[in-house]
């Protein structure tokens, strides 16, 4: 036998019944971004490397030592499996000249690759929703993106996720910040570890996301950001803290909340819960108006955010908010195989109406008896049990027999109703096959 081949680590199937509790989302979060007027774009999951290396900048973890870079044996060129989607929307937009008639609200959603140690919500082959608002300079923007984040977690019956919000400024107020981040690390120089030194002089803010619990006291103390800030920067900030107020959406302003992309600037936000260990940032977002001359565009402002939808998955089921993996209507118990010709065109009669139906196959064994069948029937969830019995067809007829759910005319107990159907009229009855 030829050896067993399986899933590259960190990249998983998403099978049923879970991939159920996927399409429920989607469709839960396009419904949303239809309402709020967003856009679906849809990029190659492939692009030039050095989208990610000017986009995200050189010092950043994900370009230092996470991406899955490879030259095309074919061409030479340099290609990197998308570590996120921002960038490639940005080169998207600009290359189909999109803002030319004023701003655009996108989303998208889709595979993220990532070369991390796997670990709950933590994955190599991931998944982010992300939504973008391009050509708008905020801050009600940022706050229309921070509300549709909570009106999300409204619509899925989320609770406990926490909004942080900061401000990063612009690029001079942010050097003035990093000289006195860099001053102050430097005159705690042995309390730093490894990282803090490798980062002191190339991202010095990344210094102040650290894990490393010996370091809190001296990240503690580091000078805010927030104090280097101009009355631009500050106005915007406290305008989009106005709106995210009139909306009654609390927040806690995180002043070492600093993301880790190097385009972020002003308005950066998090959206987090205590409730999968670690790993608790479920969604997180912010502006980035420097980013299209970054890429080799003309100047535009923009802001988004990007949800991890595993995690979210992840709470869903923490929380027991998945909804019932869907069933079928009804379920076509066949005693028969010499019946199926007569069958099958009565079952695509009902799915033409509508209706979900689940057929009994032949198998190896034949069609089985009618108790494995009824099992079969029962295990698929569905309501209604469609008997296609020999005596009923030769009377043009099927029988249907409920499996389930609220039948209110009968007592608590009562053996379940079954009546006959004419075959002749099933769009006539195919109606209540549903609404029951
Ligand atoms: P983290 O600090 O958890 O590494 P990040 O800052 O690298 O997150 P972003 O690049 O902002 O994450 O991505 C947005 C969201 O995508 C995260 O908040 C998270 O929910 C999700 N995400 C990021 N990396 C992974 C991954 N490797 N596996 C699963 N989900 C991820
Ligand atoms: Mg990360």
């Amino acid at each position: 036998m030829a050896e067993k081949l399986s899933a590259v680590k960190g990249m998983n199937d998403i099978t049923p019944p879970a991939s159920a509790h996927w399409e429920w989302l989607e469709d839960t979060l396009r419904r949303l971004m239809q309402r709020y007027g967003y856009r679906n774009l849809r990029t190659p999951i492939v692009e030039p490397t050095a989208l990610f290396v000017r986009g995200l900048g050189e010092v950043t973890d994900i370009v230092e030592k996470e991406m899955y870079s490879f030259e095309d044996r074919l061409n030479g060129e340099q290609l990197t499996l998308r570590p996120e989607n921002t960038a490639g929307v940005v080169r998207a937009v600009l290359e189909h000249n999109l803002l030319y008639d004023g701003g655009k609200r996108l989303y998208y959603m889709g595979p993220m690759f990532r070369h991390e140690r796997p670990q709950r919500g933590r994955y190599r082959q991931f998944h982010q929703f992300g939504a973008e608002a391009l050509g708008f300079a905020g801050p009600d923007v940022d706050a229309e993106l921070i509300v549709l984040a909570c009106d999300l977690w409204r619509e899925l019956g989320l609770d406990g996720i926490e909004l942080e919000i900061n401000s990063l400024g612009q690029p001079p107020e942010r050097q003035a910040h990093r000289l006195a981040l860099i001053a102050h690390f430097e005159s705690h120089a042995a309390l730093l570890d490894e990282d803090a030194k490798r980062r002191l002089h190339s991202n010095p803010l990344r210094i102040l996301d650290t894990k490393n619990p010996a370091m809190q006291a001296v990240v503690n103390a580091a000078p805010h950001l927030m104090d280097f800030l101009g009355p631009d920067s500050l106005a915007h900030f406290n305008r989009l803290r106005e709106l995210l107020d009139a909306h009654g959406v609390s927040y806690r302003i995180n002043p070492r909340l600093v993301r880790c992309m190097a385009y972020y600037n002003l308005s950066v936000f998090e959206f987090v819960t205590t409730q999968l260990g670690s790993q608790g940032t479920v969604c997180a977002g912010g502006r980035y108006d420097d980013l299209f001359e970054q890429v080799g565009g003309k100047a535009a402002p923009a802001v988004g955010w990007a949800l991890g939808v595993e995690r979210i998955l992840e709470l869903l089921k923490e929380q027991g908010k998945l909804p019932e993996p869907p069933a079928p209507d009804a379920y076509a118990v066949v005693p028969e195989a010499a019946s199926i010709a007569r069958v099958m065109p009565v079952l695509r009669a009902l799915r033409l109406q509508g209706i979900k139906v689940q057929m009994h196959a032949v198998s190896a064994e034949g069609m089985g008896s009618m108790k494995s069948q009824f099992k079969k029937a029962d295990a698929s969830g569905a309501r209604f049990a469609l008997i296609f019995g020999a005596d009923e067809l030769a009377q043009n007829q099927v029988a249907v027999k409920p499996l389930r759910g609220p039948r209110p005319d009968d007592a608590a107990g009562a053996a379940p109703a079954q009546v006959l159907q004419s075959l002749d009229a099933v769009t006539g009855w195919a109606q209540s096959l549903k609404t029951v």
